[in-house]
């Protein structure tokens, strides 16, 4: 099904103590004994049992002794693609393992594409498609929080989750076949309202792991966040804070941020992409002002509105001013920072609690309630009892449940305007085709090449 045997590097492309070159495919093994021999044991890789491995050296076609190294077979099935393979562990630096490659190429293996390896293991059965594109998040994964949400759709999770709703649609779908072939015959599972309860719950259940979207992304890819206020409330100060380092300049003089100055910092496991904006407020300034149109249209596209507001003066005009943008934002987080808790308290915090949900005192300029931010962020992004957010979903997985989801939605619609069972049938049968697109289980090839041009070369 498969063809040809392919290679490639699997560890990165860096001096380092061990690299590990995979080879896959019919001619694995056949390749290995051309390139290896080993030092104490006299049997040739094809004639290791799986799972076994030899210490040994490795040659080039003509005969030079490249490296030494340990050589691992893992017979078909029983390997990560399902094909004979066999990995060698070689010294780890750029030179040497390249040279061992080409050794492997010259023996007659083909260099892997993006991806391929992993390819293999889900044409082969081994995976799901979201299973191995977990693979993918798992290696990218750079907090807990994200690799745990990964690593249980690698153990099959949202595989089950959509497996479960696409088995109910395809027992009504099964119900639906027999009425359009049995019209007379009087099928229970087929009533209206029979209908209507397994597809509400279908699609229930659908809505509940696409909003798991949201969360992966802001896990994977950072909170995109702006830290608004009006000037000198001390923006720039506690975007320092969390930077670490002197980003944005610091003065006396208000609306000396002029730009949009991005960063990214990392709180515990949540990574935030901070833009520091020109304060808001209403000026002559032509430069300032287009500073300030810019920051005003930021805040409606950010995930997280980070409202900056200073404990030693009482609320004014353009604070009241922030205070009604962030509350007519819909779907965009809000934690408002009452600033310069160290300061002599002037504000009305009794408004400001009014106004927003996650409010913490601070102090940009000596650190304190630092980690009451820390806090606030993991209640709002992780700490989430929805068990839906403890499964990540990518983009892709997105698209086919809110396709098969506006499908599902049609269905409902048609049966309780009595639409034909037939009508039914055809749109409920689309619904169940994304479903299937998304386990991998009817794709396309396009699909299946877009989803692994992602991956690296070695996975
Ligand atoms: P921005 O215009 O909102 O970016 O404000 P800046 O970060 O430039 O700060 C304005 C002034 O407030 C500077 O003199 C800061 O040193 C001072 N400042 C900022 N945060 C604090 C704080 O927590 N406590 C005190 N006492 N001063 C602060």
């Amino acid at each position: 099904m498969q063809g040809n045997t392919i290679a490639a590097i699997s560890t990165p492309r860096a001096a380092g103590g061990i690299s590990m070159i995979r080879i896959s495919g019919d001619n694995a093994l056949e390749i290995a004994d051309m390139l290896f021999k080993p030092v104490s044991r006299k049997v040739k890789p094809s004639e290791m049992e799986g799972y076994t491995c030899a210490y040994g050296k490795i040659f080039s076609k003509d005969g030079e002794e490249l490296d030494d190294c340990i050589l691992t077979v893992f017979r078909a099935p029983r390997s990560y693609t399902g094909e004979d393979v066999v990995e060698i562990s070689c010294h780890g630096g750029i030179f040497i393992t390249e040279r061992v490659l080409r050794a492997v190429y010259d023996c007659g293996a083909m260099p892997a594409g993006a991806g391929e390896f992993t390819k293999r293991a889900f044409l082969s059965g081994k995976l799901s498609l979201t299973q191995a594109e977990a693979v993918m998040d798992i290696i990218s994964a750079e907090g807990k929080a994200f690799y745990r949400r990964a690593a249980n759709v690698k153990e099959g999770a949202l595989y089950k989750s959509i497996k479960a709703c696409s088995d109910k649609l395809l027992g009504l779908l099964g119900e639906l076949d027999a009425w359009v072939d049995y019209p007379d015959e009087d099928i229970p599972e087929v009533s209206p309202e029979n209908m209507t309860a397994v597809l509400t719950d279908v699609l229930s259940e659908i809505r509940k792991i696409s909003a798991g979207y949201d969360n992966t992304r802001i896990l994977k890819s950072g909170v995109d966040t702006v830290i608004a206020g009006k000037p000198n409330v001390g923006k720039s100060t506690l975007m320092n804070l969390l930077a670490g380092e002197e980003k944005s300049i610091v003065t006396d003089i208000p609306g000396t941020t002029r730009d949009i100055v991005e960063e990214s910092v990392r709180l515990g496991d949540i990574v935030l992409r901070l833009s520091d904006t020109a304060g808001l407020r209403e000026t002559e300034d032509i430069v300032e002002g287009a500073g300030i149109e810019k920051a005003r249209r930021r805040l409606e596209t950010a995930d997280l509105i980070i409202a900056v507001f200073d404990n030693s003066t009482p609320l004014d005009d353009d604070d009241m001013k922030l205070i009604e943008s962030c509350k007519s934002l819909s779907g965009v987080k809000v934690i408002a920072c009452i600033n310069k808790s160290d300061k002599n308290s002037l504000i009305e915090k009794e408004k400001i609690e009014a106004a927003f949900e996650n409010v913490i005192e601070i102090s940009a300029e000596n650190g304190d309630g630092k980690d009451k931010l820390q806090n606030v962020l993991y209640d709002i992004f992780i700490t989430d009892s929805n068990i839906y957010n403890d499964i990540s979903v990518n983009e892709r997985q997105k698209q086919c449940l809110d396709n098969a989801g506006k499908c599902i939605d049609e269905a409902l619609i048609a049966i309780s305007s009595g639409t034909t069972l037939d009508a039914v049938n055809i749109i409920l049968d689309e619904a169940q085709s994304y479903l299937l697109e998304l386990t991998g289980e009817r794709v396309s090839e396009a699909v299946v090449n877009e989803v692994f041009s992602h991956f690296c070369v070695g996975k």
